[in-house]
């Protein structure tokens, strides 16, 4: 089976009861890019990336666009096979994972079409057909952080992952304090989140300040400098999410002590293949991680899902869905959903989404 065509869409995602907020952003609509893959039996597979605006990582919406056209008329021809698919991507263009992840979740797509398999059972087999989510809640008051937290501990969420930063950090350190006064005692696990926005400085003021929660530092400062500085300082273990742009920094971060966990972002480490081996560095390592996308539609949400239910479930933080923040679904009845703080592994072959493509328009580029 063999790459025949490639069609490429793009597509907005208002946010609903927006905007969605972070220390150094807030974003009220997300672009969007599909790819549609057809192999030379007919049979299709569907991908997608969306970067969480253009400041959270070093990806964006056009961006992502830009280097699949620059790869598309390369791939056609090209063996369905994840391995085979990335080395000729990565043979054709340098960096710009987060394009080449929409290409290798369509691949798995068709691939678990052809073969009757869903995704999940591709990347080696699901433990759970409910997979855990986690809920995040944006830059807010203490007092509307609890109410969250407290609405979230009763729909049956395990984890809570509070952001942080971009302001003074005792209003962080107040947040924190508040939250925490709503789970003690449930079970549910906290993460602050300042996604790069604290200094050095702020960090462990933070950290000091909230010395008696059980909670874990995410991605507090911008550099891969600053987490070594930093990881010796903290009374709290420290998670990586943006700083973990490759497996080669995931592996360096582990072997170096800078991270005790990780915020994985599928599109950023490059789609599910690469997810894969993430995921199996951490489990030889015991290194706990999420299995997220920063933000998209029903065909990240299924990705990420299918991943995540192949974790080990003491190693799994949960997957976190941009679900509640969009309206409608790409697949009206196999959509990804939340229920009770987890999400069904759609039982389909391959992702198990079949996209009302009307929804799209016309392809940006046919290939
Ligand atoms: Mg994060």
């Amino acid at each position: 089976m063999k790459i025949a065509e490639i069609h490429i869409y793009q597509h907005d995602l208002p946010v609903k009861n927006g905007p969605y907020t972070m220390a150094n952003a807030e974003v009220w609509s997300l672009d969007t890019t599909l790819v549609k893959l057809v192999a030379d039996n007919g049979l299709e597979g569907w991908g997608e990336t969306c970067p969480l605006g253009p400041v959270y990582d070093k990806a964006h919406a056009q961006g992502a666009r830009a280097a699949l056209m620059e790869m598309a008329p390369g791939l056609i021809g090209t063996d369905c096979q994840p391995l085979t698919m990335n080395r000729r991507m990565n043979a054709l263009l340098m960096g710009h994972s987060y394009a080449k992840a929409a290409v290798d979740i369509a691949l798995h797509d068709v691939l678990g079409k052809r073969l009757g398999l869903r995704v999940a059972d591709l990347l080696g087999g699901a433990v759970t057909d409910r997979v855990p989510s986690y809920y995040a809640i944006g830059i807010e008051t203490p007092e509307e952080a609890a109410r969250i937290a407290r609405e979230k501990r009763a729909e049956g969420f395990g984890r809570l992952q509070v952001k942080a930063g971009g302001r003074d950090p005792e209003v962080d350190i107040a947040v924190a304090h508040k939250v925490w006064e709503q789970i003690q005692g449930s079970g549910m696990r906290l993460a602050l989140d300042a996604n790069r926005g604290w200094t050095l400085r702020d960090a462990q003021f933070v950290s000091r300040g909230c010395s008696g929660i059980p909670l874990i530092i995410e991605q507090p400062c911008q550099t891969l400098q600053e987490f070594r500085k930093l990881r010796p300082l903290l009374c709290h273990p420290l998670y990586m999410d943006e700083s973990s742009e490759d497996l080669a920094i995931v592996t360096e971060a582990i072997g170096c002590g800078q991270a005790d966990g990780f915020g994985m972002k599928a599109t950023r480490i490059g789609g599910l293949q690469n997810m894969r081996a993430f995921r199996d560095i951490c489990e030889a390592n015991q290194i706990p991680h999420t299995c997220d996308d920063a933000w998209g539609g029903d065909i990240l949400a299924a990705a990420c899902t299918h991943i995540g239910a192949t974790v080990r479930p003491d190693l799994m933080e949960g997957v976190w869905l941009a679900a509640p923040y969009i309206d409608g679904h790409y697949d009206t009845e196999n959509g990804i959903r939340l229920d009770g703080g987890h999400i069904a592994l759609p039982q389909g072959p391959g992702l198990g989404i079949t996209p009302d493509q009307s929804l799209f328009g016309a392809p940006v580029a046919s290939f």
